[in-house]
C-alpha cells in the first residue's frame, strides 16, 4: 500500500542539523504515527514520504521554507524585567511563556542585559534545513473515526 492522502503512516526516524546533531528521534519509542495530508507534518517530509511504501529507508533533506520557515526578525523583541516579576531565574536558553494578542506563546530567551530580556518568538528549529533519516513502518487506510477526529488512534496515537 502506497503512502497517500489519509493514509496512516508510522515511522521511525532520526532528525539531524547541518552540523550532524541529533535534534529529534524516534529512538526507543514507537514509531511515530500520524495521518497523511493533514499538515501533522512539516510539508517537506510529507511531500517526500507521499507514494512510498513499508520498508522504505530513506535520507531526505529539508530546507527551512519546506520545514519550519525563516526566521522572522520581527518575532525577536526586547521587553523589561519588570514583566517577568516573580521569575528570579530568569535565564538565557530557558522557555518562557508569553502572553500575546492572539494568546499565550512560548519565546526562548536569547539574550539578557541590565533590564532588558530579548525573547524570539521563532520556532527553534526555524531558520534550519533539516536531515531525516527515516524509515517507514507502517501503512494503513485510516478509520472513519481517526479521520473525523483529526489523529491515529493505537500503538503511539490516541487511547480513547
Ligand atoms: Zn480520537
Amino acid at each position: 500500500m502506497k503512502i497517500d492522502a489519509n493514509k496512516v503512516v508510522a515511522i521511525n526516524y532520526t532528525l539531524k542539523s547541518d552540523d550532524g546533531t541529533v535534534l529529534d528521534s524516534s529512538e526507543g519509542k514507537s514509531p511515530l504515527p500520524y495521518i497523511q495530508g493533514t499538515g501533522q507534518l512539516i510539508p517537506g517530509l510529507e511531500k517526500e514520504l507521499e507514494g512510498k511504501e513499508v520498508g522504505e529507508k530513506m535520507d531526505i533533506v529539508i530546507a527551512p521554507a519546506e520545514a519550519y520557515g525563516e526566521v522572522n526578525k520581527e518575532m525577536v523583541f526586547d521587553v523589561s524585567k519588570e514583566g517577568f516579576r516573580g521569575n528570579e531565574e530568569l535565564k538565557v536558553g530557558m522557555q518562557v511563556e508569553v502572553e500575546m494578542d492572539k494568546g499565550k506563546s512560548i519565546a526562548a530567551v536569547t539574550k539578557i542585559e541590565d533590564d532588558n530580556v530579548t525573547l524570539d518568538l521563532n520556532h527553534p528549529l526555524a531558520g534550519m534545513t533539516l536531515h531525516f533519516n527515516v524509515e517507514i513502518m507502517e501503512v494503513r487506510k485510516a478509520s472513519e473515526e481517526e479521520l473525523s477526529h483529526g489523529h491515529v488512534h493505537g500503538p503511539g496515537g490516541h487511547q480513547h
